[in-house]
C-alpha cells in the first residue's frame, strides 16, 4: 500500500511538472467525451489502459466479476451495470463498446468447473446468475473457449438493452468482443462472419 501512497502523493508534482500534462489534464474539468465503453472483469491482471493506450478521459469503464452484463428485462431492478451502460450510451453516447473476457478468469473458471463457492455466497449468487449454466466445461488453466463462449454471450445481452438497440439500428455505436491472454498481452477480437476469435 505505502508504494500506492507515495505515488499518489507524487501525481500532481509529475502533472505540474510538464506543461503538455498540464494542459492535457486541465482540459479533463469541462468533462468527458470518452471514445469507448471497455466492459471488462474485475481482475486485477487486466488493465484496461494498459491494453488500449487509453489516457485519462478516452475510456469509459465497466468492471463486474467475470464481466458478465444482467440480461435486461424491462422491470429489473437499479443496477449499476444498467445504469453505467445507460449513461455511456444517452448521455455520453460513446461510440464504440468493448467486452473485453481474459485468460485465467477466476470467475468463469469457477463456473466452467462448477466450483464450491459456499465461503463466498455473494460471489457464488452473482456467478450463479449471470453466467450461463452453458459454458463449455474447459479443462485449460486459461479456460479460454469458456470466457471466449461467455463473451459472446454479453455482446448478445448488450443488444438486448434498449439504449444500445436504438444507437445500433442507427449505426451509432459498435460492440467488439476481446479475449486478453494475461501472461502474454495477446488481445484477439470476435469476428462476426465466422464465429471466432481471432489477432487484431
Ligand atoms: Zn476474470
Amino acid at each position: 500500500m505505502e508504494t500506492f501512497i507515495q505515488h499518489a502523493r507524487g501525481l500532481t508534482a509529475r502533472i505540474a511538472d510538464r506543461q503538455d500534462e498540464r494542459e492535457t489534464y486541465s482540459r479533463l474539468a469541462a468533462g468527458q467525451s470518452p471514445l469507448a465503453l471497455f466492459i471488462t472483469c474485475s481482475d486485477s491482471r487486466v488493465v484496461p489502459s494498459l491494453i488500449t493506450g487509453a489516457r485519462p478521459g478516452e475510456l469509459f469503464e465497466l468492471r463486474t466479476a467475470g464481466n458478465a452484463v444482467p440480461v435486461y428485462q424491462e422491470d429489473m431492478p437499479a443496477c449499476a451495470e444498467a445504469a453505467t451502460l445507460e449513461y455511456a450510451m444517452r448521455v455520453l453516447g460513446v461510440a464504440d463498446i468493448i467486452v473485453c473476457g481474459h485468460s485465467h478468469c477466476g470467475a468463469v473458471g469457477a463456473r466452467a468447473r462448477g466450483e464450491d463457492l459456499t465461503g463466498a455466497p455473494a460471489v457464488r449468487d452473482w456467478l450463479t446468475q449471470q453466467l450461463s449454466d452453458a459454458l463449455p466445461q474447459d479443462g485449460e488453466p486459461s479456460v479460454a473457449a469458456a470466457v471466449q463462449q461467455h463473451v459472446r454471450e454479453q455482446l448478445d445481452r448488450l443488444r438486448g438493452y434498449p439504449c444500445v438497440q436504438e444507437r445500433l439500428s442507427k449505426g451509432e455505436v459498435t460492440l467488439h468482443g476481446w479475449f486478453y491472454e494475461v501472461h502474454t498481452g495477446l488481445v484477439v477480437a470476435h469476428h462476426p462472419a465466422s464465429d471466432l476469435f481471432l489477432p487484431l
